[in-house]
């Protein structure tokens, strides 16, 4: 696997696809750096070496190209976090955009305008590629949370630089670490699986049966899995239309010795709401008019002898509604859990946007032993699937 790191950038212009699609409040200030802290490692790197950035990315979904989504709004930020002074140039083709990346001199910075100001950036067009192309001597792929498109800036324009292209160290270090989980992990291996429903995660579980030892099924998505064994869910999410693909998921679980863990009680309450009225009770007998909103005090203390005993821990969704306070506590107690397992020597994972929210909100980020930067991206590695953005480093 090609990085950054095999290359000497004196002198050369790295063209780096990074992942700028931050959030931005009413008045277009940044709420959340991450992915620009992310970032800085490649581009130091390359500063460093002696050369120079170009950087590209996306910022939300223009229709058009409206001024809300120009990464003017952005460069100060970008500046500030990197240290390094910060030239925007408003177009990321096109005459500007050649002359700023011509001008552009080693050490410095040069961030281009929204790649999706060109509908041909997602539509993968390869003269547009091309065009991107002839800005830089190096490509760099570092976004991860872009990976799973076949976009312009993302996949096409790698196969311009036959030689001269790399992963960067965030991207790299996100493959290492899936690889960690799923190909090289230390047994036993445990996949935590939230969130809201089956039918988004099916094809991650049958895939990841495969590879762990253990599965907890958590969330609303446990609903689906209680009800098709005859279990009495009342008014919690269930998708009826997949019991018998969940009764199939146990059967093959069963086939491939992987134990199987679902929550044994929940709290259950009389609305979807944070004011609702609330009971513990036993997942397969939840009565009519409640619905299981988190998980139970009795289902803690089960996933939490599972989490302690694994080595290899992969999370992904959480356990119950933990945006409503009254329904963070499961979510709550299995990041402690995963906490203090990855302190006795367990390597955890936690990807998926839901479950990245959940352990910085709680504080666990600093806590377990990789925060995945993509949600997306994640599970369809998860799935099994060949990212087109990966594949094109590879090539
Ligand atoms: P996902 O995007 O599939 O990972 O789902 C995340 C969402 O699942 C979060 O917004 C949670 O509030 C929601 N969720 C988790 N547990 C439940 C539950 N028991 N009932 C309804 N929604 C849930």
């Amino acid at each position: 696997m090609k990085t950054v790191d095999h290359f000497n950038f004196e002198n050369k212009k790295a063209l780096i696809r990074v992942d700028f699609n931050v959030p931005l409040d009413e008045n277009l200030n940044v709420t959340d750096t991450t992915r620009i802290e992310a970032a800085k490692p490649t581009i130091l790197k390359i500063l460093e070496d002696g050369g120079a950035a170009i950087l590209m990315s996306h910022l939300g979904r223009p229709k058009a190209q409206e001024d809300e989504f120009s990464m003017k709004h952005i460069c100060a930020k970008v500046s500030e976090i990197i240290g390094v002074e910060v030239t925007y140039v408003e177009d990321s083709v096109g005459p500007k955009a050649i002359d700023a990346a011509a001008q552009l001199e080693m050490g410095k910075i040069l961030l281009l305008e929204n790649l999706r100001y060109h509908k041909e950036e997602t539509a993968g067009d390869l003269a547009f590629a091309k065009s991107l192309s002839t800005l830089g001597d190096i490509y760099v792929n570092d976004a991860f949370g872009t990976a799973h498109r076949a976009h312009a800036s993302t996949t096409i324009v790698a196969q311009f630089f036959p030689e001269n292209k790399c992963f960067g160290k965030l991207l790299s270090k996100e493959i290492e670490s899936l690889d960690r989980v799923l190909n090289n992990s230390e047994k036993p291996v445990l996949a935590i699986l939230g969130g809201a429903k089956v039918s988004s995660k099916i094809t991650v579980i049958e895939n990841i049966l495969d590879k762990v030892d253990q599965m907890i099924i958590g969330g609303g998505m446990a609903y689906t899995f209680i009800k098709a064994q005859g279990g009495k869910v009342g008014g919690s999410i269930c998708e009826d239309d997949k019991m018998q693909l969940a009764l199939d998921i146990l059967k093959a679980a069963e086939e491939k010795n992987v134990s199987i863990h679902l929550p044994v009680d929940v709290l259950a309450a009389d609305d979807f709401s944070e004011t609702a009225n609330t009971q513990v009770v036993d997942i397969t007998n939840i009565p009519d008019g409640w619905q299981g909103l988190d998980a139970g005090p009795a289902s803690k203390s089960v996933f939490d002898a599972v989490v302690e005993r694994s080595k290899t821990i992969l999370w992904n969704g959480p356990l119950g509604v933990f945006e409503m306070a009254p329904f963070a506590g499961a979510t709550i107690a299995l990041g402690e859990s995963i906490a203090a397992a990855t302190k006795n020597g367990a390597f955890s994972l936690v990807g998926g946007g839901d479950s990245v929210a959940a352990v910085k909100q709680f504080g666990f980020d600093t806590q377990v032993s990789y925060v995945s930067t993509g949600g997306g991206a994640m599970l369809e590695m998860l799935e099994g699937k060949t990212l087109p953005g990966i594949a094109a480093i590879l090539e």
